[in-house]
């Protein structure tokens, strides 16, 4: 509060000191060369598939199974989302198939996802972008403090490992600034363009206008987009970024604590990191692999006074994606209920997602806990 206030008396309060402070210090966190901050992911993901090149009629190579801005983002530019399921065990896309997918001349990019967090098989999807030259970007949402044993040592998502990485802060993620987010990468010209394009191209921003000493024209060299943050949002980004590390300790404990809660619950396959990869448990999603459903064990433990969600949704199973909208492994010859999608559409069916928050006591963990044992045997 006492930084808002800070920003409201100083008479600056969009996209001024307080985002190039908190644009500097999120590059600093993440080990990335730049960052620009933006209103939010969707717009972050929107700028970085422009700046990579994607245009009308392009493909670009995606997972139904996450947050539908990730597909929609594809889609502002009119490009096709083409997508490809997911490792059951880890909710990321599977690299067999994005490499399957990869049609030379219309494939434009690869968007991964670090989904809940948890950061998907980066060292084999830069390797496939690396062989076929197509960009790689990353939407890292969720994925503010996971890290990936790359080049020998432990990484920052973000750093980024592909082209570009997308931030959001939007409250359902661990830092947030109300909305918001951040792109990462390490290429000048990428930042550049990204820069111009998240203010309507133009060449002169205020800030630089109100520090010269001369008269300064602005002009309009590229199409683009009131994607900007304010310096209020930034203010309360620069005070989450101090408390981050503890924010992610607490939920790594957390996670650890349920690890050991629900062990022995039968019908229930707990999230797991792979070899290298570790997440900062944005979520804690459980499946249910027995023959209770994921609607009951949701209805059992709300009328028990404790919320979950349900786990990911899949893009295409929505009426905002008619069949030509998309396409996946077999180019347009299957339904809705996808033979390629298979995995996507299992965990968006059978996946829980069990509460996690800052401020959660171990009690109301126990309780969490003891409730979905319930659930799943009586
Ligand atoms: C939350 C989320 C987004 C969208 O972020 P906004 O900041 O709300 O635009 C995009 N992709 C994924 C995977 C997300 O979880």
């Amino acid at each position: 509060m006492q930084a808002v206030e800070r920003v409201i008396k100083s008479g600056w309060i969009t996209q001024g000191p307080e985002v190039a402070a908190f644009e500097k210090e999120f590059a600093q966190y993440t080990g990335a060369p730049y960052a620009c901050a933006v209103s939010s992911c969707t717009a972050a993901l929107h700028l970085s598939l422009l700046a990579v090149g994607v245009q009308a009629g392009d493909e670009v190579i995606t997972a139904t199974h996450s947050f539908i801005a990730t597909a929609n983002a594809i889609r502002y530019c009119g490009a096709k989302p083409v997508f490809v399921d997911i490792n059951p065990n880890t909710f990321n896309m599977n690299v067999e198939q994005v490499a399957q997918a990869i049609t030379p001349g219309k494939t434009r990019a690869i968007l991964c996802v670090h989904q809940m967090g948890l950061p998907c098989d980066l060292i084999n999807m830069v390797r496939l972008s690396e062989k076929f030259s197509i960009p790689l970007v990353e939407d890292a949402a969720c994925a503010i403090g996971s890290e990936v044993f790359f080049n020998g040592k432990r990484e920052k998502i973000g750093k980024p490992h592909g082209k570009i990485a997308c931030f959001s802060f939007h409250p359902r993620k661990i830092l947030t600034t109300g909305d918001g987010g951040m792109i990462t990468t390490s290429d000048p010209d990428i930042d550049h363009k990204i820069r111009l394009m998240r203010q309507h191209g133009m060449s002169v921003n205020d800030l630089k206008r109100h520090q010269s000493n001369r008269v300064v024209f602005e002009s309009y060299s590229v199409f683009g987009f009131n994607y900007r943050m304010t310096d209020l949002q930034a203010a309360i980004g620069r005070e989450q970024l101090k408390r981050l590390p503890d924010f992610i300790d607490h939920r790594i404990r957390m996670a650890q604590r349920y690890h050991q809660l629900l062990r022995d619950i039968p019908n229930l396959r707990l999230p797991c990191e792979p070899e290298g990869i570790f997440g900062n448990w944005q979520s804690y999603c459980v499946r249910l692999t027995g023959s209770v459903s994921q609607k009951s064990v949701m209805q059992y433990m709300l009328e028990h006074g404790v919320a979950t969600r349900r786990g990911i949704m899949c893009s295409h199973r929505e009426q905002a994606y008619p069949r030509e909208t998309w396409a996946c492994l077999a180019g347009s010859g299957c339904s809705s209920d996808c033979d390629h999608l298979q995995e996507s559409e299992r965990a968006q069916d059978q996946c829980v997602i069990l509460p996690l928050s800052f401020s959660m006591t171990e009690e109301e963990q126990d309780r969490v806990a003891t409730l979905l044992g319930e659930a799943l045997t009586t």
